[in-house]
This record gives C-alpha cells, structure tokens and sequence, in this order.
C-alpha cells in the first residue's frame, strides 16, 4: 500500500478526535449506567478501560444484534440517542463474566457465532 503522508496524517488527527468523542460518549453512558458514577454497580470497579453495559436481564447480544450494531460505541451512542432506556447497568469485566457464567450465557453467545472448537484436556 502507498503512503501518502498528508492523508495519512488526516486520518491520523481524525482518528483521535473521532476516539476522543467516542469516549466521552462512553463514558456518559457508563457513568448514567453506573447510577451516577464511573463505576461498576456491583463491585465498584472504576477504571473505564474495563466497564461496559450490561443487559440487565440478559439477551444483550442478540438485542445489539437486531439493531444491527456491531461496535460497542454503536450500542452506547445508540443509548445515548434513545435518552438512556431502561433494564442497562454498568458492569466491569469480571461481574460481566461472573454473571454470564452464573446464567450460563456464555455457552449460548459462543454457540451463536459458531465457537465450536473445544480445548482437549
Ligand atoms: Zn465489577
């Protein structure tokens, strides 16, 4: 591929501004999600690199997929336009993980996009 320095650099500048807008717009809505706090409702964790929306009652990823959103920041700003539904909270990683194990989502996500190599033991 040719590289051509100006253009380069513009799709450089744009991407960070384009990144710098995502995140704030992350942010509002894990903070309006975080009931008013950059933090995960359920153990407090609060560095935003981990946090994400949960779909309280589960189905998060067929919703995100109805509305046709593949990217994250399409589901927040998607949030952000619809004035913040309800049934979201905001969720660090590792309670994400935690409760889709608990609720066996895990196994149904990764059967949904077609996982189905199994680690040999
Ligand atoms: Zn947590």
């Amino acid at each position: 591929m040719r590289r051509h320095r100006q253009t380069e650099e513009g799709k450089e500048i744009h991407r960070r501004q384009q990144k710098r807008y995502h995140d704030r717009v992350k942010n509002l809505v894990l903070t309006h999600y975080g009931k008013g706090k950059l933090k995960c409702v359920k153990c407090g964790f609060s560095d935003a690199r981990a946090l994400s929306i949960d779909h309280i009652n589960g189905g998060g990823t067929q919703h995100k997929a109805d509305l046709g959103i593949r990217t994250g920041y399409g589901f927040y700003g998607w949030l952000a336009a619809s004035g913040y539904p309800e049934g979201y909270q905001t969720l660090c990683m590792n309670c994400q993980f935690v409760k889709r194990y608990e609720n066996n989502e895990l196994a149904r996500a990764n059967w949904k996009i077609g996982f189905t190599r199994r680690a040999r033991l």
